[in-house]
């Protein structure tokens, strides 16, 4: 390297002060005009920002299952979006779609999917998502009419595969998002599964989180590594249990109560997903 030439580095970026080039031996600029005149800045494409798209089946599942990963996100400078698949309103529900309602000590007339709607937007805002709701209505608005039919084979029927990839398709046409993820459809699900199903038909690059709680229930053998990891510090398991937490109308019929969500959050040390073909989870059939 010559004598006197050193490499700029360190210092902070002086971005509203951009001089000319230096001088020659008789004093004129090597910039354009004056040299001691600020010259316009370059024209630069703002920072990229990683955009995250969770697609949720339902109005809980992307917390519930990727809170922490969702939180670590945003803290790194990222965009998150949950859109979930099936928030669906039906005017007047009956039979098992009622009991789906009755069981979580709401009246008949309560509007569910509104309220669950709301649960949502308050999740996402915990973390500054932003929430995307898709019409499509859920399995006991589709045919599937107990709480065993939800987990057993897919209705003849039940059509919702095509509509959703479609849909979904859009969604990532639309938001662009560098990252997608979505359910393994660990439990069975039937709305789970569909979900994975329509994903695989929308996108090849999403990473697949374990369903929790029904990951607790159901011994997984992965058949490869996880293909991303976030460890959840404090902060982290603190933001995801916010999150959950918002889900109010969900968590004494999922968890039992505050405190018993509480614990079992606090034994979770890592979120996992995988690549969307490495992992073989029974589909409905
Ligand atoms: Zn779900």
């Amino acid at each position: 390297m010559p004598a006197g030439v050193q490499l700029a580095c360190g210092g902070r970026a002086d971005h509203g002060r951009v001089r000319g080039g230096p001088r020659d031996a008789a004093g004129r600029g090597g910039g354009r005009g004056d040299p001691d005149r600020p010259l316009p800045l370059p024209q630069r494409a703002a920072p990229a920002v990683s955009h995250l798209l969770a697609i949720s089946p339902h109005l809980d599942d992307a917390a519930f299952s990727i809170g922490g990963t969702l939180a670590a996100h945003v803290r790194a400078g990222g965009r998150v979006t949950v859109l979930t698949c099936f928030t669906g309103n039906v005017a007047r529900p009956t039979g098992f779609a009622l009991a789906c309602q009755r069981d979580k000590g709401l009246a008949d007339d309560v509007d569910y999917m509104a309220l669950r709607r709301a649960e949502d937007e308050a999740a996402c805002a915990v973390i500054g998502a932003e929430a995307i709701h898709l019409p499509f209505l859920e399995a006991p608005h589709r045919g599937y009419a107990c709480a065993v039919a939800l987990f057993g084979a897919r209705r003849g029927d039940d059509a919702i595969v095509a509509p959703l990839a479609e849909a979904l398709a859009d969604a990532i046409a639309r938001l662009a998002p560098d990252r997608i993820a979505g359910p393994l459809a660990i439990g069975g699900h039937v709305d789970h599964v569909v979900v994975r199903e329509a994903l695989a038909r929308a996108t090849d690059t999403a990473l697949l989180w374990e369903d929790w709680p029904y990951a607790d229930r159901h011994a997984l053998s992965p058949s490869a590594e996880p293909a991303q990891r976030t460890v959840l510090d404090d902060g982290l398991r603190a933001a995801r249990h916010a999150m959950c937490a918002a889900y109010a109308t969900q968590i004494g019929f999922q968890f039992g109560d505050a405190g018993r969500l509480a614990a079992r959050l606090a034994g979770i040390g890592e979120e996992r997903l995988y690549g969307q073909g490495v992992m073989s989870v029974r589909p409905a059939r």
